[in-house]
């Protein structure tokens, strides 16, 4: 790698969630007004900075191909298949696109929504069947997941490696959540990051959250996690507002210590991470949002204001800063040879 720190802006393209106009987790109904309203407006923002800094700002657009769409709208390409101008219009600008697998399933017993993290034979078969709808409409040279929920393990890692996924950017270094309740639904939000190194590796088989150590092996997917920095007091509160929402019988809720920082928050809060990132001896630096928050009335948080306005502070206050997708901070990584790589 040179000298230039690179800098991803990522969007999860989910339908909207209940906080910003989106169904309730128990109708089988989606709503995508993120991303056929949200987008759209975002990108005129966008093309004035371009316009402006005289440089290209290319982003990286997640896109759900699941079991839940399938569900839904019969098909789990259907939001590439509807939205197809769209996603055709923003690989012309030069950006990506990702694969964003969610393992929604849905509970009939009890009529709802839920992150499934079990079952493992569901799972292999909503993200086989997931890939290779995304594989054939979409038709990438390489497929990159970010998964929904930033959530994988050792079964979720075997299967991307097996299906041929190329790199997954889901891990958050550090940062570690148990779950919470939404509304009235047993929906979970779970991950686990906490022992990850703030650097790409190759998951060991063993435990997908680090590299092979000894004579482990390692998966050939390559895992380039997001930009998280020890963040006392912004976690402690983060993990407070979740933890209060946390699932019964659930301990550990999310963990104070590390923090990722969403670029639609409030500016001021949000160059607490510029200045991190600036202080780390990191290259590059992934963050994300989601489509819906690109929606003006719904939040008193997150805004596309905030957003256009935050890509301004990255691009003024980091010195070297390079925007870029993801694909290309992938062909732009020297990774190390890996000895014992299945
Ligand atoms: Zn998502």
């Amino acid at each position: 790698m040179d000298n230039n720190k690179y800098i991803v802006m990522a969007c999860d393209c989910d339908p909207d969630r209940v906080q910003y106009g989106g169904y309730s987790y128990g109708e089988k109904r989606l709503i995508w007004n993120g991303v056929t309203k949200g987008i759209p407006a975002f990108l005129e923002g966008v093309c004035r900075l371009e316009e402006y800094y005289k440089c290209r700002i290319p982003f990286t657009w997640n896109v759900r191909v699941d079991d839940q769409i399938k569900q839904v709208f019969g098909n789990a390409d259907w939001t590439i298949k509807e939205y197809f101008d769209i996603w055709d219009n923003l690989r012309k600008r030069g950006d990506s696109l990702c694969w964003h697998p969610h393992l929604w399933k849905w509970n009939i017993q009890n009529g709802y929504w839920y992150q499934e993290v079990k079952a493992e034979h569901w799972i292999e078969e909503c993200l086989s069947s997931g890939y290779s709808a995304f594989k054939e409409i979409v038709q990438p040279e390489k497929v990159f997941v970010h998964a929904g929920w930033c959530f994988q393990n050792n079964f979720t890692m075997k299967i991307l490696n097996e299906l041929g996924v190329i790199a997954d950017y889901s891990a958050l270094p550090g940062m570690r959540d148990d779950g919470y309740r939404a509304g009235k639904a047993a929906f979970t939000n779970s991950f686990d990051w906490q022992i990850t190194p703030h650097r790409p590796y190759f998951p060991s088989l063993n435990d997908y959250r680090r590299n092979a150590i000894d004579n482990e092996k390692a998966w050939k997917l390559l895992e380039i996690p997001s930009f998280t920095f020890k963040g006392r007091f912004l976690s402690s509160v983060i993990s407070a507002v979740r933890n209060s929402k946390k699932l019964p019988g659930l301990f550990g809720g999310r963990l104070p210590g590390y923090v990722k920082l969403n670029p639609t928050l409030n500016p001021y809060v949000f160059r607490t991470l510029v200045k991190a990132f600036n202080k780390s001896q990191r290259n590059y630096v992934i963050v994300y949002f989601h489509a819906d928050e690109t929606l003006k009335k719904h939040s008193k948080i997150r805004s596309l204001e905030n957003l256009i306005c935050n890509i301004e502070i990255l691009k003024d206050k980091i010195p070297g800063g390079v925007f870029v997708s993801f694909s290309e901070l992938y062909s732009y990584l020297q990774i190390d040879n890996v000895n014992g790589i299945e």
